[in-house]
């Protein structure tokens, strides 16, 4: 008898969302209702401003081991499948064109949707607007070789941390024999980490309301639009990259039909929908390209593990739109060579995003540090972060079946019997 009662406890999902709410409406009764003085200051600027603050540099030290980990992994597990030569080849060029497509996309629509304009948070900035700093075409593509690694894992450059970590990984995997506790250390750092971010995002329910009351206490309402600007501009390029470049893709590197694609697909997208899991999604997604559209295991087995651990095509869109909102939102101007920055940060990031919920949020940093965003706009988006997170982990693994697919049928590892039959 003393199990019978079974409540239903509330997902963190809930509570960041309830949190989200709040956080508003408090915000909201502090701008119109409280007169200025020192209550309404010592809860906006002392405790809102200490552990939203707080919570957000929590964020950020997870970013570089988190990355340095994944990434040596990810690209461990690369070198390993040499032996699949080609095809490892052409799987990771397909991956990195359409995040980099995706990116593009998502940089389009933010520029034509302007989700920030009208929203002036500059003033909730404390160190006062960064002012990027301009650079060169050559400067940046230089700036990717570290000069000395360590230095890049400190100053936390991201672009060179990416490209350390991915020879360290490659190496690895050649002489995996030889070093075998390196290889453990990062295989458990990363174990570590994941551990941390999950401990971490417990705090997010705090930290959204705090971030979000304060920002809502310094704008009052005018905050409402351009949220909902950003999120329909996540969802539209999620919607373009999905059903349009996906489609075009297929249509146009294989004979197989692209509408049964996403129709055969469909519950597969379902589940990363309800889990925003890529890694969970592996199994179900192997079985499906295999049980209901004819590719070959040898091929999926390589490549949707691969996919979920360094193809995240939503990811980098809603890093992208998310660039020109908050870039919108604090008055920053990108340059063309600001863009190609975050082309290129936001296809590394989503290499170095864990297919896990909400990792997109804190490679995010990296992307805004790239072109000196300030990282207190994350606190902006991060309320309602869960249901985009939850589309874009859908259009994630679609991205990896897609470039499997397309790989599988070019290599003649398809059955289009199966792929054909209802
Ligand atoms: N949840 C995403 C995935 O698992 C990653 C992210 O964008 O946070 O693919």
């Amino acid at each position: 008898m003393e199990q019978v009662k079974e409540k239903k406890k509330l997902g963190l999902t809930t509570w960041i969302f309830i949190a989200l709410l709040i956080g508003a409406l408090v915000g909201v009764i502090l701008h119109y209702l409280v007169p200025d003085g020192s209550i309404k200051s010592f809860l906006v600027n002392g405790v809102f401003y200490i552990i939203g603050n707080g919570f957000l540099r929590a964020m950020q030290m997870l970013v570089v081991p988190l990355v340095f980990c994944s990434l040596v992994c990810g690209s461990m597990s690369m070198g390993d499948t040499k032996r699949l030569g080609k095809v490892g080849v052409k799987t990771l060029g397909f991956y990195l064109f359409t995040t980099s497509l995706a990116i593009t996309v998502a940089l389009t629509v933010g520029n034509i949707i302007n989700p920030g304009v009208g929203l002036d948070v500059s003033s909730l900035q404390s160190a006062g607007t960064t002012v990027p700093e301009t650079k060169s075409f050559a400067d940046v593509l230089l700036d990717i070789v570290p000069k000395n690694p360590i230095n890049s894992l400190s100053d936390g450059n991201m672009l060179q941390i990416i490209v350390f970590s991915l020879v360290v990984g490659v190496i690895l995997a050649k002489i995996s024999d030889e070093a075998p506790t390196v290889s453990n250390f990062f295989n458990e750092g990363n174990k570590i980490m994941m551990e941390m971010t999950m401990l971490v995002m417990k705090l997010a329910p705090i930290g959204v309301f705090c971030l979000i009351a304060k920002t809502f206490s310094g704008i009052g309402f005018s905050a409402f639009l351009p949220l909902i600007k950003y999120m329909l501009g996540v969802f539209i390029a999620l919607g373009i990259q999905c059903f349009g470049v996906y489609l075009l893709l297929l249509k146009g590197f294989t004979a197989l039909n692209p509408i049964k694609f996403i129709k055969k697909f469909f519950p597969v997208m379902g589940f990363a929908f309800s889990t925003a899991t890529s890694n969970a999604t592996i199994p179900m997604s192997i079985d499906t390209l295999k049980n209901k559209m004819g590719v070959s295991k040898k091929i999926s087995s390589f490549t949707i593990p691969l996919g979920a651990t360094i193809n995240m095509d939503g990811t980098a869109i809603m890093q992208g739109v998310a660039v020109v909102f908050v870039a919108q939102a604090f008055g920053v101007n990108l340059t063309p060579a600001d863009y190609l920055t975050v082309i290129a940060t936001a296809t590394l990031a989503s290499i170095g995003t864990a297919g896990v919920p909400s990792v997109g949020l804190i490679t995010l940093s990296m992307v805004f540090a790239s072109v000196n965003l300030p990282v207190e706009g994350i606190g902006l988006i991060m309320g309602i972060d869960r249901i985009l997170d939850m589309t874009r982990t859908a259009v994630n693994i679609t991205g990896d079946a897609v470039c499997t697919t397309i790989v599988a049928s070019q290599d003649k590892a398809i059955d289009i019997d199966v792929f054909n039959a209802d």
